[in-house]
């Protein structure tokens, strides 16, 4: 176990102990939603379906400790992966210090308050539908805005 040091997040990615590469995820809930993506092209769409165990008001797993027993397949973000995940959002803090980029000001290692992640309008709490019961995924192809950078400043 390590202990969480002091500003760790402003520390190169591959300086961080496990609890503080867990805590540095904003709790977006971006990257625990549906992606289709095309075989043909490889092209990949944002959909606004959650995975079953997300919390669709809070954005948050309701079962992050066990949630592989339950998703096989659910991502596990990796310093070894962290830069071949296409589709992570431009504010992810991951993608952002794997870019030797700074966090953003609603991060809440920097505000303090794990709710800005919500006022910054970054979150998907309250805006996703859960898989049970979403139907096709074609039908909720959604733009989450990636290419205003904005929300990443
Ligand atoms: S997209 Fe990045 S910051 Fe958002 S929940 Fe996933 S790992 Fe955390």
């Amino acid at each position: 176990m390590g202990a969480l040091r002091d500003r760790f997040w402003e520390r190169p990615l591959t300086d961080l102990n496990t609890e503080e590469w867990e805590a540095l995820c904003d709790g977006c809930g971006r990257c625990c939603l549906h992606k289709v993506e095309y075989e043909d092209t490889g092209e990949i769409e944002h959909t606004n379906v959650a995975c079953k165990l997300l919390d669709t008001q809070t954005a948050r797993c309701t079962d992050y400790r066990h949630r592989r027993a339950f998703v096989p397949d659910c991502l596990r973000l990796t310093l070894r992966i962290v830069d071949k995940v296409s589709w992570l959002p431009p504010t992810c803090a991951y993608r952002l210090r794997a870019d030797g980029l700074p966090l953003p000001r609603w991060h809440y290692l920097i505000s303090g308050d794990r709710d800005d992640v919500v006022s910054a309008g970054v979150s998907v709490a309250g805006r996703v539908i859960g898989e049970d019961l979403a139907g096709p995924l074609e039908h909720h192809i959604v733009d989450w805005g990636d290419d205003n950078e904005e929300s990443a400043a």
